[in-house]
């Protein structure tokens, strides 16, 4: 929608018949906004679908106060809480939109529980649960395309299947954790303040060494702000740490230079463009590592050694902790999604691997394409390449709106919109 928004081809699109559905009451606000954290992409990331439509259709949220403030903060980190509330924002003006519009529509508390495929007339059937004053109705969608944006979810049932060097398992320490998708929120905050008040050491162990795990340390530094004893927050770590910056020239002026020429996007010539830590948690480093002025004693990094070497450490650290916070990332938010005959269908994300390909298209186990069906957003798997840039080098997956309004969202509305057809004079 935003890709639509921001090439001026909303109204091609919603003319083709949109049902957008969300178990949520409010149109594109999602789930971002709820973290306490700051962006690690520019405050003018978010806006730029709407920048220019001052005068047209977007002119309520082009205009509102909220965006005023992020075109202030355009090149600058922006905290969380006003990307919700800009997007709530945009919602709203988007709504109005497609309420106006005869042949799409929004079904707000509508959460969709099943996704059927395989039938002789190519459609697929979504069905879906529709909450309303007077209860609850199952309701049947019968598109020709399916677009899932759930979002991503975590879950102690995974953390706790997981192995630390192959040997160590976290099971025996489930009442300590807390993952982040929770300890990033107020809520999360006020969790581990309590936590860490009523325990008699303020060791915390975070496991992970992404955007995510350092937001972590900085909520506990900066939001939490316990009496912290040097070294008593681990970050432990089985990758390299990796800094973010705009040109090689940049990092090595920094005193930074562990990257070679596969750590550069051949596009923008970026340093770590996809797997760089940002703003907060790239400053955070720079201190823990001593390439600031100050440097931050409290945190301490403990890197895993591949061979197992230092796994006693770890259980060690682990057993006197307070707190611990996997910082495992987030896994695609799916339904089922059944063949005709009533049998599920193995999606590949569901056995460890990706919701979609490098076309955004849902993918089963075998990794063959589930036809008609598309994956966008958090945790679906999408690895940038060709023109979309990115270091050669980088292996994980990227989440980020950038990439979603521009060739990710592109795509993605390629795929959905009816091909012109060239016929042969
Ligand atoms: C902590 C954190 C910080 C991030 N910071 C940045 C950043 O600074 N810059 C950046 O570009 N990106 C950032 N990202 C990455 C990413 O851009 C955001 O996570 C993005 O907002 C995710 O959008 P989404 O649509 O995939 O998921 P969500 O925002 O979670 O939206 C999913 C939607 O699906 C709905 N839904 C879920 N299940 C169902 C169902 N069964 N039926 C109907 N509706 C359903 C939900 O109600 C929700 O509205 C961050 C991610 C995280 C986790």
């Amino acid at each position: 929608l935003l890709y639509a928004i921001k090439n001026n081809r909303i109204q091609e699109l919603l003319d083709e018949g949109v049902a957008i559905i969300d178990k949520g009451d409010k149109l594109a606000m999602g789930t971002i906004g709820r973290h306490v954290i700051n962006s690690d992409t520019f405050g003018g990331t978010f806006i730029e679908s709407i920048i220019g439509n001052e005068e047209g259709l977007f002119s309520d949220v082009s205009n509102a106060d909220i965006t005023l403030k992020m075109r202030e903060h355009a090149r600058q980190q922006v905290p969380l809480q006003w990307v919700g509330e800009f997007l709530e924002a945009l919602g709203r003006s988007l709504r109005k939109v497609i309420d106006n519009h005869p042949a799409s529509r929004f079904f707000s508390s509508t959460e969709i529980v099943s996704v059927h495929t395989g039938y002789e007339d190519g459609k697929i059937r979504v069905r879906a649960l529709r909450k309303g004053l007077e209860g609850e109705d199952e309701i049947e969608f019968i598109v020709d395309k399916l677009v899932l944006a759930m979002g991503g979810k975590q879950s102690y049932e995974h953390v706790l299947s997981q192995k630390i060097g192959d040997r160590l398992s976290l099971a025996p320490y489930r009442e300590k954790m807390l993952l982040t998708g929770h300890a990033l929120t107020e809520a999360g905050i006020e969790e581990m303040r309590n936590r860490l008040e009523g325990s008699a050491n303020k060791k915390v162990v975070i496991i992970g060494s992404s955007h995510s795990a350092f937001s972590s340390a900085w909520c506990l530094l900066n939001k939490v702000k316990a009496d912290f004893n040097p070294k008593d927050i681990t970050i432990v770590h089985r990758s390299k740490l990796k800094l973010f910056y705009a040109t090689a020239e940049e990092a090595i002026h920094d005193g930074y230079n562990d990257f070679t020429e596969q750590d550069i996007c051949p596009l923008t010539k970026r340093v770590y463009r996809l797997s760089g830590l940002r703003f907060d948690s790239k400053d955070l480093l720079k201190r823990v590592w001593g390439m600031s002025d100050t440097r931050e004693e409290r945190v301490q990094l403990l890197r895993i050694d591949p061979f197992g070497a230092n796994l006693d450490q770890l259980e060690q650290l682990l057993e006197e902790a307070a707190l611990i916070i996997p910082a495992f990332g987030y896994r695609p938010n799916v339904v089922p999604v059944y063949d005709t005959d009533g049998s599920e269908i193995d999606l590949m994300c569901n056995t460890g691997g990706p919701l979609v390909d490098d076309e955004c298209c849902v993918l089963d186990t075998n990794g063959d394409v589930l036809p008609g069906i598309y994956g966008i957003g958090l945790a679906s798997g999408f690895v940038p390449s060709g023109e979309l840039g990115g270091e050669p080098g980088f292996t994980g997956q990227t989440n980020g709106l950038w990439l979603y309004q521009h060739g990710v969202g592109g795509m993605i509305f390629n795929h959905i919109m009816p091909r012109v057809q060239l016929m042969a004079a």
